[in-house]
């Protein structure tokens, strides 16, 4: 379990308060909380330990500045690709590709749709791990999350640019926004409608959004790989751009590996990033946290594993 080591704010004062003209009797330390607040037994808190990529996600300039960026980059990749029709984001696509309109694939969660605010709140309450699901889906059928900065101008540019042949940019939608049966209702899917609806709440309709959008389980192949819906994509459309905010979004297998192994991935695919494939900034959560494991004091400790370029991985 995740422990932090920062030290009492009776041990801080104590110490800065050596040589201090009267030295104050110490006081009590505060007895520990209680492993798990808010009934969670000995178990962390869902968002334990997130509160500064919280705030920087819904307070920083340096986070609008970063996605829009991006978004910025992507548009010109979009435009270079549109051009070129061997153009491919998609490793398993290969042959005769001009025949195929294009296509962007985008991830939703942290990508277009910023769910920081659900995150804000998990740690104001507390809430246990068991407790999440009940809390996700609430806030999907809530249909209320923001975009993230840049991505609905992105859509929006995308969806109005064309190829040599002028046909346009159709985007989809991969998301694990999980489909699962709610209480009262006999929609097999109803995070389908919600999702849509919040698009189109940002401007952000098609007269094929239905269509666009992909989740997990809805259909049985489509699992949390994504591989097998941008399969779905790549066999009527040149997917020209992939843009996410997990490394997961855009390989296979990397899901549960370790860092290391999640490094060597990055590399292989080294010439994609920042051309075809566009990475959006999330440091709340992600399998880059799984991939740590529950206790992060080694990680801390340990050499990083990421390096600059990618000649020794
Ligand atoms: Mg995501």
């Amino acid at each position: 379990m995740h422990r932090s080591r920062n030290p009492p704010a009776w041990l801080i004062f104590a110490v800065l308060c050596t040589g201090c003209a009267t030295q104050p009797k110490l006081p009590e330390p505060a007895p520990a909380p209680a492993p798990g607040r808010n009934g969670c037994g000995t178990a962390q808190t869902f968002a334990e330990g997130g509160e500064r990529a919280t705030l920087w996600v819904r307070t920083s300039a340096e986070f609008r500045a970063a996605s829009e960026a991006t978004y910025r980059a992507a548009l010109a990749a979009l435009e270079k690709g549109l051009a070129d029709p061997a153009w491919t984001a998609e490793p398993t696509q290969a042959d005769e590709l001009s025949a195929l309109p294009p296509a962007v694939v985008m991830d939703i969660d942290e990508t277009v749709l910023d769910n920081s605010e659900p995150q804000a709140r998990m740690l104001l309450d507390g809430t246990c791990f068991e407790q999440f699901p009940v809390v996700w889906d609430a806030w999907v059928a809530n249909r209320s999350a923001p975009a993230v900065p840049g991505a609905a101008e992105f859509i929006r540019a995308a969806r109005a640019m064309k190829d040599s042949r002028g046909r346009p940019v159709r985007v989809f939608f991969i998301t694990n926004r999980e489909c699962v049966s709610r209480a009262g209702s006999k929609d097999a899917c109803p995070q389908h409608a919600d999702s849509a609806a919040n698009l189109r709440l940002l401007g952000l309709d098609a007269p094929s959004l239905d269509e666009d959008l992909m989740l997990k389980g809805e259909r049985p192949e489509w699992e949390s790989e994504k591989l097998s819906r941008r399969r779905v994509v790549a066999r009527g459309h040149r997917i020209v751009l992939n843009i996410g905010d997990d490394l997961a979004d855009f390989l296979p297998d990397v899901r549960r590996a370790t860092p290391l192994a999640r490094e060597r991935a990055r590399c292989a695919a080294e010439a994609r990033w920042g051309r075809q494939w566009f990475v959006l900034p999330n440091p709340m959560y992600g399998s880059w946290l799984v991939a740590l494991g529950p206790d992060f004091e080694p990680a801390l400790a340990a050499e990083p594993q990421v390096k600059q370029g990618c000649q020794d991985p």
